[in-house]
């Protein structure tokens, strides 16, 4: 196992290289490329804490941590939270909004402790929480014991758990349950008499408003979420029934993830403040307008993409067009603003955490050398696929029109199929067979190295595909469905690069496979300042070399959302904190193993103990038998309980 990348090949420099990859569109200050060729992180945006991640990998490797691993960059957490915290101040300075800013961070969107430990912050300079669900609740109820922070309970809620954040309420710690249905709503107020509590509560409102994002139904009459302005108005009516002005504090909307419309946001925010207004006069004193989360983030290398890829505003036009909003109600109507809060939620972790996979092994499309002249003996078929391979090599002195090259493609593609047809019949040896193939190839690179060369304004769309049929699949020790479950479920593009040699002129054109048995299982969308490519530049993998990718921006909801197709499990973390004084600039402050075999077997039910014992009587009877002799015998039970121990991933020796 080699470790080292030393270039060869075409030199290049860390500006080409970040160009080609396009690293400003989508790494905000985060992630840029060194003169060694290595891909660095800047977790605080600050270029005197750098961090190398091939001298991560190494270290790693030299730790005896197998590959893929997880890569989390706390310090980006926080970088992200200060930003977005600025923002909101300076719109709020501008404005001379007199009410606060208050952030909540949704764990839904990745709940594991220490990205959650990382946004509550240790100073108290980090966000609260949101939570939306049962198991939710009960891991964020307890941070209220070490931070005065806000804790709002969305999503649907029993009886019992609206009871315990009462309680908490009681002790004095800042939970606010927020109403979704009828029944909540008259829950809250039945435990708050039962336990003689003077209840807080928000509720989320059903905007006509609504986000134009790709999840635009969390908000608008057809949302599944949200209290509709007749039920909110009967709401309100039995609250001053009650004399209860404190009990609704907060009033929220959610539009939906990765708002690409700054216009749809300000609408849902000003209908929400007139609805904010209207209650104030009524006399309630609601203390917080929280617009929910969506601020989106730039996957793609098109910031003008909007949708999914990206968005096409800045954080600083976010807050100023919510502070804006909320502040221009407030005055027209002379009521005092009130505490904004936010919740973004894929905004704030998803630069933090990055997959490092390895590439295993690599397949191209099988060429012919055209060293050779078929003979007699050869059928008519090959001799045919052999002049047409001859004809349309690159730098032969013919040339071709696009027109020309789209019939010599449809002919290659009828010899192709004569060849396989003649094959069935008997008529075609194997070799001819592997051969008809080798030159149909042959052929098709050629007119695509053609294609691409002359750059002509229309490629005929057969031609534009075949591009992506040529791309070398490159093997990568990783489970799509365990770490990039949107990639497969909605298309979401990543960014995918090398981390090491980029020294060197990446050659090759690949798209990559995981290790699930799954046609699914494979990136062949890349990001691209136009359509998405469907393909990445890449290095060749070099014999004995190990080949490390990146694949960045993973930090939001791949975690939550991951599942155990095929069994891989979740992989190993690697904690990695700047470190200004150290001279590598980062510390790993702690390294999670990933899943073993045995429990990721334990899932479906198996006892990992039977399992064993079956192998070791199977292999003692072999030995018993002088099948196999007792070394082998011990040999094949070691290795057995090895892996029943140990990772679900290859973890390759090259
Ligand atoms: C999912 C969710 C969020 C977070 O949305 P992001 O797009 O990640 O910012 C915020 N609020 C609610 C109610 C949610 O369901």
């Amino acid at each position: 196992m080699l470790l080292v990348d030393e270039s060869v090949g075409q030199p290049r420099s860390a500006s080409q290289s970040e160009a080609q990859y396009h690293v400003h569109a989508w790494g905000e200050g985060f992630f840029a490329v060194n003169e060694q060729g290595h891909v660095v992180v800047r977790p605080n945006h600050n270029v005197n804490t750098e961090i190398d991640l091939f001298a991560v990998v190494k270290e790693l490797a030299a730790r005896d941590v197998g590959f893929p691993v997880t890569l989390r960059f706390p310090d980006v957490i926080k970088t992200r939270i200060r930003q977005l915290r600025v923002a909101f101040f300076e719109a709020m300075e501008e404005t001379n909004y007199a009410g606060g800013y208050v952030g909540v961070y949704p764990v839904k969107v990745n709940q594991i402790r220490e990205v959650v430990d990382s946004v509550v912050g240790e100073d108290g300079a980090g966000f609260g929480l949101e939570c939306g669900s049962k198991a939710e609740l009960i891991a964020t109820l307890p941070y209220l014991a070490i931070s005065e922070h806000l804790l709002i309970c969305n999503g649907y809620k029993s009886v019992e758990m609206i009871a315990l954040m009462l309680g908490f309420q009681r002790m004095g710690k800042n939970v606010v349950p927020v109403v979704e249905t009828q029944s909540e709503f008259e829950a809250i107020l039945a435990e708050a008499e039962a336990s003689d509590t003077s209840p807080r509560f928000g509720i989320r409102v059903r905007l006509s408003a609504t986000g134009a994002g790709q999840w635009s139904d969390s908000s608008g009459d057809n949302s599944k979420f949200g209290i509709s302005m007749p039920d909110l108005l009967s709401h309100v009516q039995k609250l001053e029934d009650a004399n209860l002005y404190d009990a609704l504090t907060l009033l929220h909307f959610h539009l939906g993830s990765q708002i690409d419309d700054m216009q749809a946001l300000k609408m849902a925010v000003k209908e929400i403040s007139r609805i904010y207004v209207s209650l104030h006069r009524r006399g309630h004193h609601i203390s917080y307008l929280d617009v929910g989360g969506g601020l989106g983030v730039n996957y793609d290398s098109n910031p003008l993409g909007g949708g999914k890829g990206g968005v096409n505003y800045s954080i600083q036009e976010y807050a100023n067009a919510i502070v804006y909003a909320v502040k221009e109600v407030c005055d027209a109507e002379n009521v005092p603003v009130p505490t904004l809060v936010t919740e973004n939620g894929r905004a704030i972790v998803a630069h933090h955490a990055m997959l490092v996979t390895e590439a295993v092994s690599s397949t191209s499309k099988p060429t012919a050398t055209l060293d050779f002249t078929p003979s007699e003996d050869d059928h008519q078929v090959i001799h045919l696929l052999y002049e047409m391979a001859v004809e349309t090599q690159p730098n032969n002195g013919n040339t071709f029109s696009a027109g020309r090259l789209l019939e010599a493609f449809h002919d290659a593609v009828e010899e192709r199929r004569n060849a396989d047809t003649l094959f069935a019949y008997g008529y075609l040896s194997l070799g001819e067979k592997a051969l008809a193939e080798r030159l149909y190839w042959t052929i098709c690179t050629g007119i695509n190295d053609r294609i691409h060369a002359a750059k002509p304004n229309h490629i005929p769309a057969e031609l534009k595909e075949l591009n992506a049929h040529l791309v070398d699949q490159v093997l990568c020790d990783f489970s799509i469905f365990q770490s990039l479950t949107d990639h497969w479920s909605i298309g979401q593009r990543f960014p995918i690069m090398p981390i090491h040699r980029l020294d060197d002129k990446p050659t090759r054109r690949c798209r990559l496979v995981d290790l699930t048995c799954d046609s699914y299982g494979t990136i062949q969308q890349f990001v691209s300042p136009n359509e998405p490519a469907s393909y990445v530049h890449l290095h060749s993998i070099r014999r004995g070399q190990r080949y490390f990718l990146g694949v960045f921006l993973t930090g939001a909801y791949q975690d939550s959302l991951s599942d155990h197709h095929n069994l891989f499990g979740p992989v190993t973390e690697a904690h990695v904190v700047a470190d200004e004084i150290g001279p590598s600039g980062y510390s790993i402050r702690e390294i999670v193993p990933g899943a073993s075999v045995k429990s990721m077997v334990k899932r479906v039910h198996y006892h990992p103990g039977t399992l064993t014992e079956t192998v070791n009587a199977l292999v003692d009877n072999a030995v018993g038998d002088g099948v196999l002799s007792q070394s082998e015998g011990d040999a094949m039970r070691a290795r057995y309980s090895e892996f029943v121990e140990g990772s679900t991933y290859l973890e390759a020796r090259l």
